[in-house]
């Protein structure tokens, strides 16, 4: 009879020692290596069969993970990996996440997960203050923005129809979201979901979306309208639209007035940059990723309600097996965001915010637009690049004089195959541009000098 896989053994043991320990050498690991993909062929060839009918134990299963699979996955936390939004999450919050997986928790009611849901939440009113939403505010920790987008935009719809129900006017044919053109991709996907259109609305050329513009576009589409979707840090060039004029005149017309600040909310934390996000508090939602600058690992999105009731109203779930829950009229997470079964997966941004208090955060974020200061002064004064934008939070494009795309798709995989950094191109006004984001306080000015050399 083999032994039970629920059984604590000896064995369990030995393995329970080697994950640590292997957990712990990664945590240390400094320099971080960039690592590389391979093919699914090489990937099998070196691997062989790894799901059997009698298994190929722990041990093995470890080896070649540390061997095979881990290097075969880029390190989003390495100092030169500035490409997408990176990672860098701190030491405490990996730990933890270790010890959220030891619990099985279920962070779907208050009931089954008070505990984390009662720190999870501590974390959310963390955020939740520095956006200046009022105490009634709340929400809960998503996979990420993709999920709060939508999740979102959906409460923005149920609002809409219960106004227009409200006037006894009816719903339109198609609801339509009104975006700046810098929106994320997101967006228009969460909208596609919802059959729904986006109306991407005016800005000047700074880019910024502005409320005289959402006014008239508000006007022009009238009963159509199902929220305004604001960009605060857009991911491509860390644009913040004009938040304090679209939200007077979403108040003013009654309209939702979501705020995409996935990418950039982390900046409200720094002192520096908090002006930029002026307004945030007329919002009746919020996204904002932990996970991309605020050192929490994947996956961590944070979906601020005004109103929670607003989320609650859109995607509380009802059934008889759930009758239990409701009998507690508790805080449960559930009831905020598209989904029921959840990770309390916010408990290791708590853990690292309980760690090094808030203040750390303030400080780590601003090294990050230091970084982005640095770089742009570098990139001015190199003659082989040419800054393309003035740098938003701390994202920098700037082009490669003289080269073209396939240059750049050249350079990008010479860079990524001898590890020197992980700088892909993106595209601006449908030119190919490099782009730094910059959000992990372990890059040094000296990667950044390491990177424009190698852009020579
Ligand atoms: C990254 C990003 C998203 C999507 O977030 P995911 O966590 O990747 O789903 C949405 N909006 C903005 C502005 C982003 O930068």
């Amino acid at each position: 009879m083999p032994r039970s896989m629920h059984e604590y053994s000896g064995e369990t043991d030995a393995l329970a020692d080697d994950i640590v320990a292997y957990a712990r050498w990664r945590t240390k690991l400094d320099p971080i290596p960039l690592d590389h993909p391979r093919t699914e062929d090489e990937l099998r060839r070196l691997c062989g069969p790894t799901v059997t009918p009698d298994g190929i134990g722990g041990e093995r299963a470890l080896e070649l993970f540390a061997d095979v699979l881990a290097p075969s996955c880029l390190s989003v936390d390495y100092s030169r990996y500035l490409s997408f939004v990176p990672a860098a999450p701190t030491e405490a919050a990996v730990l933890f996440d270790l010890v959220v997986g030891a619990f099985s928790i279920y962070g779907g009611s208050w009931i089954e997960g008070a505990g984390a849901v009662y720190a999870e939440n501590e974390a959310l009113r963390w955020l939740a203050d520095l956006c200046g939403l009022p105490p009634s505010a709340g929400g809960v920790f998503v996979p990420g923005g993709t999920i709060g987008n939508l999740s979102a935009l959906v409460g923005a719809r149920g609002a809409a129809e219960a106004r227009l129900a409200a006037l006894g006017r009816q719903r339109p044919a198609r609801w339509a979201f009104l975006v700046s053109a810098t929106a994320h991709s997101s967006v228009p996907s969460a909208a596609a979901v919802m059959d729904a259109d986006v109306i991407a609305v005016e800005t000047k050329p700074d880019r910024r979306l502005r409320g005289d513009a959402v006014a008239a576009a508000i006007d022009l589409h009238g009963d159509r309208v199902a929220g305004v979707v604001a960009t605060a840090g857009s991911t491509n060039l860390g644009i913040v639209d004009d938040l304090a004029s679209i939200g007077t005149v979403c108040r003013e017309r009654g309209v939702f007035f979501h705020v995409d600040a996935a990418y950039g909310g982390a900046g409200l934390a720094a002192p520096s940059a908090r002006h930029l996000f002026a307004g945030i508090d007329g919002a009746d939602s919020v996204i904002i990723d932990p996970h991309k600058w605020l050192f929490a690992p994947f996956d961590c999105c944070a979906l601020l309600w005004r109103d929670p009731g607003r989320g609650r109203a859109v995607h509380a779930q009802h059934a008889g097996y759930l009758s239990f829950l409701d009998a507690y009229g508790d805080w449960n997470p559930s009831d905020f965001a598209i989904h029921l079964t959840r990770r309390a997966r916010g408990l290791p941004f708590w853990f690292s915010l309980a760690t090094h208090g808030t203040d750390a955060y303030a400080r780590a974020v601003e090294v990050t637009l230091d970084l982005a200061a640095q770089a742009r002064r570098r990139i001015d004064a190199a003659d082989h690049l040419r800054l393309v934008w003035e740098p938003g939070l701390s994202i920098v494009v700037f082009e490669r004089i003289g080269w073209d795309a396939e240059q750049y798709q050249a350079r990008t995989e010479k860079m990524m195959d001898d590890g020197t950094a992980f700088v892909v191109p993106s595209r601006h006004d449908g030119r190919p541009v490099f782009r730094f984001c910059f959000v992990n306080p372990r890059t040094t000015v000296d990667d950044i000098d390491l990177i424009i050399g190698a852009l020579r």
